[in-house]
């Protein structure tokens, strides 16, 4: 995590005196669309309260509200100030928490809403992907003590400047984790959608499943690399600070996806956790610039830059795509020859497996072979194998890597941890 100078203390002070039973619930944004589901959440908590839990919420913005606020910005400003910005999107999250708050007021039970800035949220200054750097979370044990249920509004917090920042999209994963890290909370409770991590998007690949147990580091692989059910942050952050994360749908009472240390039982049975993909990859061909000043100038720039490939003088990088825009005004500055090489997709293999198991790399290639696929380069790690494919060619190859490696199988499946 980035320092800055304010952050004399640890990016999070963890409770020394977790209270017992203390649980985070995150409800995402489908879980909250509209007053039937609201209230449906609202009852849940409801439900956890009366088990004897200290219950805090983080929700999202009810369904598609965060990218109707974004794209009333772009229709009032070409360039938005990124200030304004955060002002306007953090607003989606405010509103799930004060409907909730009354729906559970009407239950009979207390409840209290609250800002990320008043939930004592505090991040960088970074505008559209601010990093959380500390949680003063006096307010909301004070709230807990009174017996209330606290609603938290996920995505946001104020910043070392007294500003209102955003986590970037699906910050409100991460803004549960960082609560549940701060509070010392038996469990953090990630409600969404689906029923948990899949071996690939059930979209693209009917027969995928839903993995029982992921570890950290499978779970970091597969969000940086295209599984949209967790902000990469939040992964990170559940990894630093141990907090175990169950992933599970809100309209099911199943049991979901457990993510947490890696162990024995994980790797038993199945070496690879699953297959995900990107379909847009923000890849930069660059030639002549010197790699130390290139990649300076996009750090500076708050770029996160990827895969990097050098061959001789020429450089070859990957971005996530939101950061296309920094990227782009980086290399003008730079000076540097540069394109963008356009219509690549990417798609990963992702397994702790891979570290003992030969033949994984020799199972992919065989298949991509088979397909007649083409990648245009290979990254790998040593749980990832990543195929920058065209665009075109993502379907085929996932669903082709799911069957290469059996992962619809049931006989297959990894044990609940
Ligand atoms: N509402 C925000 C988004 O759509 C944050 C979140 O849901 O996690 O990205
Ligand atoms: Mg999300």
């Amino acid at each position: 995590m980035t320092l800055i100078e304010y952050e004399a203390v640890p990016e999070v002070a963890v409770d020394p005196h977790p209270q017992r039973g203390t649980v985070v619930m995150k409800f995402g944004g489908t879980s909250v669309a509209g007053p039937e589901r609201l209230r449906g959440v609202a009852k849940r908590l409801v439900s956890a309260h009366e088990g004897g839990n200290r219950v805090v919420a983080v929700l999202s913005a009810m369904g598609a509200t965060t990218d109707e606020l974004l794209s009333l910005a772009h229709q009032v400003s070409a360039r938005p100030e990124p200030r304004e910005l955060d002002m306007l999107i953090s607003v989606g999250e405010r509103i799930s928490c004060a409907l909730a708050a009354m729906a559970i007021n009407d239950l009979g039970h207390r409840a209290l809403s609250l800002t990320g800035s008043q939930a004592g949220i505090v991040t960088d200054t970074k505008h559209g992907k601010a990093k959380i750097v500390d949680v003063r979370a006096r307010r909301i044990h004070e709230s807990l003590d009174r017996d209330e249920i606290v609603l938290v509004a996920g995505f946001q917090g104020v910043s070392t400047e007294q500003d209102v920042t955003t986590l970037g999209r699906g910050g409100s994963d991460t803004t549960a984790v960082a609560l549940a890290a701060a509070l010392g909370a038996d469990r953090c409770e990630i409600y969404t959608d689906v029923e948990g991590v899949f071996t690939a998007d059930p979209r693209i690949v009917p027969g995928a499943r839903k993995l029982h147990a992921v570890s950290y580091e499978e779970m970091l692989e597969m969000a940086a690399s295209g599984a949209k059910v967790l902000q990469l942050r939040c992964v990170e952050f559940a990894r630093n600070h141990g907090v175990t994360l169950h992933v599970r749908s809100t309209f099911a009472d199943v049991e979901g996806t457990w993510i947490g240390e890696e162990d024995a039982r994980m790797l038993e049975k199945a070496m690879i956790a699953g297959v995900t993909y990107e379909t847009d990859e923000a890849v930069y061909e660059v030639e002549g610039a010197d790699p130390a000043e290139l990649f300076d100038t996009l750090a500076d720039a708050g770029v996160n830059v990827d895969t990097v490939i050098q061959i001789d003088s020429a450089l070859v990088f990957s971005a996530p795509p939101e950061d296309r825009r920094d990227a782009e005004s980086a290399l003008e500055r730079l000076g540097a020859h540069w394109r963008e090489r356009a219509g690549l997709g990417k798609v990963s293999v992702v397994g702790a497996g891979m570290k003992s198991h030969p033949g994984v790399a020799a199972r992919a290639f065989t298949t991509l072979g088979e397909l007649g696929v083409q990648s245009y380069f290979v990254s790998t790690s040593p749980i990832k194998i990543a195929f920058y494919v065209e665009r075109a060619d993502v379907e085929q190859t996932v669903k082709a890597l799911h069957d290469a490696f059996d992962l619809a199988d049931a006989a297959a499946a990894r044990a609940h941890a």
